[in-house]
């Protein structure tokens, strides 16, 4: 059955071995003899025949990258490959096939939720609404819903309202993950991985597309909204403006939609990661609203569904998961078949 996984832990050579000068590598697959180019500046790599992987090498570690993406996927794998990748409200789709890619991670578990009908259960678990309805997903603010995958028309609006005069050229907000039940609850989802949430400081702007603090404050505002405390933040040091930039469009949004919809935000990372800087903002959010931006991470997603026999599958691959050929999760290896989720000390 492991087949169908990716290459995960147990999959992978325990030495990684590398020609004089780095210019071919092992395949990284346990007992794999071709040798290979890895992906360099301007120029591919070489595929492994045996395994479709090209093998990155560098400095900063060596990870993977499947030729197809559909091998890097645990749910629908074609929708993804035919409707997702190149979509055009979709960023770096490019990178779906990826070891490390917080985004393939992100449709492997949220779509197998979503699969399994068990988003409803998240959902009371972030909200305490506890009507049961099955929310709408979308994903990078595509609705994945019914499979339309059309742009969702609530996030266009938040973008005309807050980002069609932006003073440089850079990316529109794009949550990672949306979960929706119009006229109760709209949850938007700031998901990491491999990276870490993004702080701007005070003082002039750092590169040609980013804000300043002042401006990131001053437009991303709007006389209606009153979770975040505006006046505080204009004191701080520093703001993680994707977490400031989603809540605020998570409220906007939310009272678009109708003014009993309430507006969460979830920074879902891993565990131990982004503790300080999670706590750090929540100091924004006015105390009477403290419940409205959570911190979450991977690992009590697997707890949380480990009941689940429709899920075990979901469990496994997070089981198994690497980044850069290491765990890439605190979850205990063992226990799948029993279905518990015990965090290693
Ligand atoms: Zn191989």
């Amino acid at each position: 059955v492991k087949d169908f996984l990716p290459y995960g832990l147990g999959d992978f050579s325990e030495q990684i071995l590398s020609s004089p000068g780095n210019n071919e590598v092992r395949c990284y697959v346990k007992d794999c003899d071709r040798w290979l180019k890895p992906p360099r500046r301007g120029e591919r790599g070489t595929v492994c025949p045996e395994h479709g992987i090209t093998c990155f090498h560098s400095s900063s570690g060596n990870t993977v990258g499947y030729r197809d993406v559909r091998r890097n996927m645990i749910a629908s794998p074609d929708l993804m490959a035919t409707r997702i990748v190149g979509h055009p409200f979709k960023y770096e789709s490019h990178r779906l096939g990826l070891e490390r890619s917080e985004d393939a991670l992100t449709w492997n578990v949220f779509r197998s939720l979503q699969e399994a009908g068990q988003l409803a259960q998240l959902a009371q678990r972030i909200t305490g609404d506890s009507c049961g309805f099955q929310p709408y997903l979308m994903l990078w603010g595509i609705d994945c819903s019914e499979n339309t995958f059309e742009p969702w028309d609530l996030l266009v609006q938040g973008r005309r309202r807050f980002e069609s005069r932006l003073p440089v050229d850079r990316p529109f907000t794009e949550p990672d993950i949306a979960i929706f039940l119009p006229g109760r609850y709209l949850i938007l989802i700031e998901a990491k991985f491999t990276s870490f949430n993004t702080a701007y400081h005070r003082g002039p702007r750092k590169n040609a597309s980013s804000l300043t603090l002042e401006e990131l404050i001053n437009i991303y505002a709007d006389d209606q909204l009153i979770i975040l405390d505006r006046a505080l933040a204009t004191r701080r040091e520093r703001i993680y403006y994707q977490l400031w930039r989603n809540l605020v469009f998570a409220e906007w949004m939310a009272r678009q939609d109708h003014p009993d919809t309430k507006a969460f935000h979830v920074n879902l990372v891993r565990a131990e990661q982004d503790e300080e800087s999670a706590a750090e903002f929540a100091e924004l959010v006015r105390p009477e609203f403290h419940e409205r931006f959570q911190r979450w991470t991977w690992e009590q997603l697997h707890q949380l569904f480990s009941p689940e026999p429709k899920l075990s599958r979901m469990r496994r691959y997070l089981e198994n998961k690497t980044a850069g050929l290491k765990p890439a999760f605190r979850l205990s290896r063992n226990d799948s078949k029993k279905g518990a989720a015990i965090e290693q000390c």
